[in-house]
C-alpha cells in the first residue's frame, strides 16, 4: 500500500510512531500460535496488538485487513504479508483483502481497466497461496463505496498542515490516498459488517505513519461518536531488502531487483546468481573467516521464505559463520528450494484464476 517514504531505522520509528515490542506476545505464545516471523524477530513490533493475540486465546472474533497494490507480478515482498494474514486468518480472522486500484491510479498512474486484469492475476495467487475466500471478503477500492465514503468523512478532520506534517509536499491525490487506506483499514469495523470490532493489520515498517494516522482517525471524538470505532492493532515486520543489497525489495526498484511468483527456472537461476551475499572477497578467506549471513540477501531469503524449520536455519547460519559452506553451494541449495516452491505455486494459481476472476467481477 501507499507510503513512498523510506524507513530504514528501526529504532527511530519505534520511539518516533509508538511501535511497541513484540517481546512480551512472543514469550506467551506456544505451538502453532508462535508463527516462525515471530520466532525469529522478523515481526518485530506492534501497535495494540496484544488484544489480537488475547482475542484470539479466548476465541473472540476479530478481522485481518490487508492489501496490494495491482500494479504488475506478485513479488516475494509481498509475500511476507500473505503469511501473516494466512497466519492470523489460520487463528480465526476473517480476511479484508482490499485490491487498491485507486492507490495505483493515484501513485503510479495505472488505469482502472489495467489494474483490474492485473488485480485478477494477484488474487489468483493469494488464492494459490492458501487464502480462505469463504472467510475473506475481497474488493476493489474503486468500487467499495463504503471505503470511498470514509476517505471524504475523513478530511473534515485533518489539515493540510497534519497532513503534510506525515507525508511532505506530495500532489494531493498521495494524501486522499492515504485517507482511502485508512477507510480500508477501518472497513470492517462498520456495523454492516463485522463491526465494530477488532482488527490487526499486518505491515512492513515504512507503513508506520499510515497505522499511526488510522489510529488518529479512529480516535476522534466524531467518528468513535459516530461508528463507535475500537482502535485498530497492527504488527510491523522488517523490510525484505532488495537482491542487490538496496534498502527494500519493491516494484519501483526494478525487476532485475526483486523475485516475483512468476519466475521462469531460467531467471530465477540469473537472478540468483546475483544475489548479494555476505560471502569473502575469496576461497580462502571465506574458509577462514566465515560468511556473514547478517548481510547476506540469500540468508534473508532462508529466513523469510526458504527455510520453515529452526534448527536447519540455525546450522545454515552456524555453517556460513565458520566456513563450512560457501555461497556457491548456499546459492544453489536457496535456488533448488525457490524452483521448487514456485513450480508449485503457479501449477495451483492455473486452477484459480477463474475463480479470481468470478470474485472480482461479482
Ligand atoms: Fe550468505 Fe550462504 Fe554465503 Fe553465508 S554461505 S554468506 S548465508 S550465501
Amino acid at each position: 500500500m501507499a507510503f513512498d517514504g523510506k524507513i530504514t531505522d528501526t529504532q527511530k520509528a519505534i520511539s518516533e510512531f509508538g511501535i511497541q515490542d513484540i517481546g512480551e506476545i512472543v514469550d506467551s505464545l506456544k505451538g502453532d500460535l508462535l508463527h516462525p516471523y515471530l520466532e525469529r524477530g522478523l515481526m518485530f513490533g506492534h501497535t495494540d496488538a496484544t488484544k489480537i493475540f488475547d482475542a484470539i486465546k479466548k476465541k473472540i472474533s476479530f478481522a485481518v485487513m490487508t492489501g496490494i497494490k495491482p500494479t504488475g507480478q506478485y513479488h516475494i515482498g509481498s509475500l511476507i504479508t500473505c503469511n501473516e494474514v494466512l497466519y492470523f486468518q489460520s487463528l480465526g480472522g476473517k480476511v479484508y483483502f482490499c485490491v487498491a486500484d485507486m492507490e495505483s491510479y493515484l501513485h503510479s498512474g495505472t488505469s482502472l481497466e489495467e489494474g483490474h486484469n492485473t488485480a485478477i492475476d494477484n488474487v489468483a495467487d493469494i488464492l494459490a497461496l492458501g487464502l480462505d475466500y469463504k472467510n475473506s471478503y475481497i474488493y476493489k477500492q474503486s468500487e467499495q463505496k463504503d471505503v470511498l465514503k470514509l476517505a471524504v468523512l475523513f478530511t473534515k478532520n485533518i489539515t493540510y498542515n497534519m497532513i503534510k506534517a506525515i507525508y511532505g509536499e506530495q500532489a494531493f491525490g498521495a494524501y486522499q490516498s492515504a485517507l482511502i487506506q485508512a477507510g480500508d483499514i477501518l472497513l470492517p469495523q462498520l456495523k454492516q459488517y463485522e463491526g465494530p470490532c477488532l482488527t490487526v493489520t499486518p505491515v512492513g515498517l515504512e507503513q508506520a505513519p499510515h497505522a499511526r494516522l488510522t489510529r488518529d482517525l479512529a480516535r476522534k471524538q466524531l467518528f468513535r461518536e459516530h461508528y463507535g470505532f475500537k482502535m485498530p492493532s497492527f504488527t510491523f515486520h522488517q523490510i525484505l531488502g532488495s537482491l542487490d543489497g538496496g534498502d527494500k525489495m519493491s516494484k519501483s526498484a526494478g525487476h532485475s531487483f526483486m523475485l516475483t511468483l512468476s519466475e521462469t527456472s531460467k531467471s530465477l537461476k540469473k537472478k540468483i546468481a546475483l544475489v548479494f551475499t555476505g560471502g569473502r572477497e575469496t576461497k580462502q578467506e571465506q574458509l577462514e573467516l566465515g560468511g556473514r549471513p547478517d548481510i547476506c540477501r540469500v540468508f534473508d531469503l532462508y529466513r523469510f521464505f526458504f527455510m520453515n524449520r529452526e534448527d536447519e536455519l540455525k546450522k545454515r547460519q552456524k555453517e556460513c559463520k565458520t566456513g563450512k559452506i560457501l555461497c556457491g553451494e548456499c546459492k544453489q541449495d536457496l535456488f533448488s528450494r525457490a524452483c521448487k516452491f514456485i513450480e508449485k505455486h503457479q501449477t495451483k494459481k492455473e486452477s484459480k484464476f477463474d475463480l479470481a476472476k468470478q470474485i472480482l467481477e461479482e
